[in-house]
């Protein structure tokens, strides 16, 4: 018993929240388990936590028994609002439900003037790369959030964590997340853990912003891996012409090898080209 409020179980019953698949509901009961990984992020003591999806409330209850100060929680199904009244009353003061799309939601305009907050979410599956996406290429950076604690189906975790050591699953989301931040596989949750339970292992990832990534701008960065892992198999000479410059020099001035393939260069390589593009285009 994390709380005195009823098992979900019963919650779901009484407010006729059977899972939607448009909406990538796949919900969690288990509060032992949504405990875990509300303190994945850490000691939630004093906390300002932002949750995309609270659903019925399973993760929610949790970040908030764990002692987080506050909760902004933004949640896009209509039907879920009261169930999440019943923890809002629960937790007076504490407890902020959005009604409203993720993919809309202004972050910053949701936290108060120097508030810094974690980001703790069993994402819809459906827009969980797009959010972390959006998340990772903020600006200004470092970001408002302090850490990301996510779920995310495990092929996609792999990707996200994935270096050149790991060719198969490396790729522009790996680029992206370990240039601005250290990554981590947490620990796997089982289908069964689910209700509906999905078709595919899920892994709780942490990702934590470093202070200082080495400096390029996102959209160079965003070109240049666009590019290389478009045709991934080829070497860098033949996949980086569809960026319109001189490869031969854009290559040479990254320090890069031209029979080099993308799953081969480690993050520093494309920061280097994302540089060396945006001063071969600015000429
Ligand atoms: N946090 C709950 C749990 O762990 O049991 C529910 C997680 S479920 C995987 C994803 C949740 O995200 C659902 O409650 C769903 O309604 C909500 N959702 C789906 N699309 C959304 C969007 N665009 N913006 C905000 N919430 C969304």
């Amino acid at each position: 018993m994390i709380d005195d409020l009823p098992p979900l179980r019963e919650v779901i019953a009484k407010h006729d929240l059977a899972a939607k698949k448009s909406l990538g509901q796949n919900f969690l009961f288990d509060l032992n388990l949504t405990s875990r990984i509300a303190r994945t992020s850490g000691s939630l003591e004093g906390m300002t936590v932002i949750e995309v999806g609270p659903g019925p409330g399973g993760l929610t209850r949790a970040l908030l028994a764990e002692g987080a100060a506050r909760v902004v929680a933004v949640e896009r199904d209509d039907r879920c609002l009261a169930a999440l009244a019943e923890i809002a009353a629960r937790y007076p003061g504490q407890l902020d439900v959005v009604a409203g799309d993720a993919l809309e939601t202004d972050w910053t305009a949701l936290l108060r003037p120097g508030e810094q907050a974690r980001i703790v979410a069993n994402l819809p599956y459906n827009i969980g790369t797009e959010l972390l996406t959006r998340w990772v290429e903020t600006e200004p950076w470092p970001p408002f959030f302090e850490s990301l604690t996510l779920m995310f189906q495990r092929e996609v975790a792999e990707r996200i964590v994935a270096g050149p050591d790991k060719p198969k699953d490396y790729g522009r989301l790996g680029v992206l997340c370990n240039w601005r931040c250290e990554t981590k596989i947490a620990f796997d949750v089982s289908p069964s853990a689910f209700t509906p339970p999905p078709k595919v292992t899920s892994s709780i990832v942490r990702l934590v912003p470093r202070t200082a990534p080495l400096p390029c701008r996102t959209r160079d960065l965003s070109a240049v891996t666009a590019a290389a892992f478009g045709q991934r198999r080829k070497m860098l000479r033949q996949s980086l012409k569809a960026l319109g410059v001189d490869t031969a020099k854009l290559i040479a001035a990254a320090g890069l090898e031209e029979t080099a393939r993308a799953e081969t260069v480690p993050v520093e390589g494309f920061v280097a080209l994302a540089n060396a593009l945006a001063e071969l285009r600015a000429r």
